[in-house]
């Protein structure tokens, strides 16, 4: 069934603020591209998001974006994001008791949906730096709906708060 799609460029962006968060980001992309329909193009490199509110203390995220090429249909690709999300939040429950990874479909190609279920583009990628900062590193060149990734990135409200992940003192990751 799937076979028949076309090839379709989409970007996903992956969050994770609980456990080994650099450890949870790396298998989660290596599940998300263990399918023959989906194919991992590029990768940006990881960084650090200070959570906005919250209680105190509260770890940093950890944020990257990556561009696959898929033959996945849309609400296919999402079920199987939700699919690796759940097999992360699950192994974590037991351990760490709070879900650890995010995955969200930034876009699939132009294809635009008002969908709830899937809204493409994302809804809140356009304001959000820790999505549209390492975007712009893997891909400076990437616009969203017309508008400069990198652009949107300098303007968006969260920027003051992201960090390179190289730049974390080590033995941050629990
Ligand atoms: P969250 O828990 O914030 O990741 O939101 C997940 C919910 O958002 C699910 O019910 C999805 O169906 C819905 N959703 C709508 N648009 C998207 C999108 N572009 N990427 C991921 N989830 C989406």
């Amino acid at each position: 069934m799937s076979a028949a799609q076309p090839h379709v460029r989409a970007i996903l962006a992956l969050g994770s603020n609980l456990g080994e968060r650099a450890g949870t980001l790396q298998s989660a992309v290596a599940d998300l591209v263990d399918r023959p329909e989906v194919r991992l193009l590029n990768v940006s490199p990881v960084v650090t998001t200070k959570p906005v509110g919250g209680p105190q203390g509260q770890p940093d995220f950890l944020n990257m974006v990556i561009a696959v090429d898929t033959t996945l249909a849309p609400l296919e690709l999402l079920a199987h994001c939700q699919a690796v999300e759940l097999a992360h939040h699950r192994t974590r429950e037991v351990r760490w008791g709070a879900r650890t990874l995010d995955v969200d479909i930034i876009s699939y190609g132009s294809v635009a949906s008002d969908d709830p279920v899937l809204t493409l583009p994302h809804p809140r990628a356009a304001g959000r730096a820790f999505v549209l900062y390492p975007w712009s590193l893997m891909d400076p060149q990437a616009t969203l709906d017309g508008q400069s990734v990198a652009e949107l990135a300098a303007a968006a409200p969260d920027m003051s708060g992201i960090a390179h992940a190289q730049d974390v003192p080590q033995g941050q990751e629990s």
